[in-house]
C-alpha cells in the first residue's frame, strides 16, 4: 500500500485530536495507492473500540464512486497497530483490501493488515 504523505499527516492530526477514542476513516485511491480519505464518526460511546454509522458508510460509497475504495482506517490510541479480535470479526465480508490501523503510543506508528477469512497478513506501508 503507497501512503501519500500529506494523508497519512491528515490521519495522525485527526487521531491525535480523537483520542482518547478511536479515529476512524474510509480510504479511496487508485491501484495501490491512497489518495482520498473520508473521515467518518465514530458513534461508540466507549474508548478502546468504534462503531460506524451504516448510513454515513453508504453516503461515502456513494460520493467515492469513481475511486476505488481501497482501506479502512483507525486509530489504536493506547494500543498496538495490530487488528484486535473485533477488529478482525468485523473486517469480515467487507471485501476492503487494506485494514490501516495508526497506533499513537509509545509513539505514532501506521501498519497496514490483509485480513480474510479470520487470518491477518501484513502489508507493507510505503511513502510517497
Ligand atoms: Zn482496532
Amino acid at each position: 500500500m503507497i501512503l501519500r504523505s500529506e494523508i497519512g499527516y491528515s490521519l495522525l492530526e485527526y487521531s491525535l485530536k480523537e483520542a482518547p477514542r478511536e479515529a476512524v476513516a474510509l480510504l479511496w485511491g487508485h491501484g495501490e495507492t491512497i489518495t482520498a480519505v473520508r473521515i467518518l464518526t465514530n458513534i461508540s460511546k466507549e474508548e478502546g473500540v468504534f462503531e460506524l454509522d451504516e448510513e454515513e458508510v453508504e453516503g461515502a460509497v456513494r460520493e467515492y464512486q469513481n475511486l476505488t475504495l481501497l482501506g479502512f482506517f483507525h486509530s489504536h490510541p493506547t494500543d498496538i497497530p495490530a487488528p484486535s479480535v473485533q477488529d478482525i470479526d468485523g473486517a469480515e465480508g467487507t471485501r476492503i483490501p487494506f485494514h490501516v490501523i495508526l497506533s499513537l503510543k509509545p509513539r505514532p506508528c501506521f501498519r497496514c493488515w490483509r485480513i480474510f477469512g479470520g487470518q491477518v497478513y501484513p502489508e507493507r506501508v510505503d511513502w510517497e
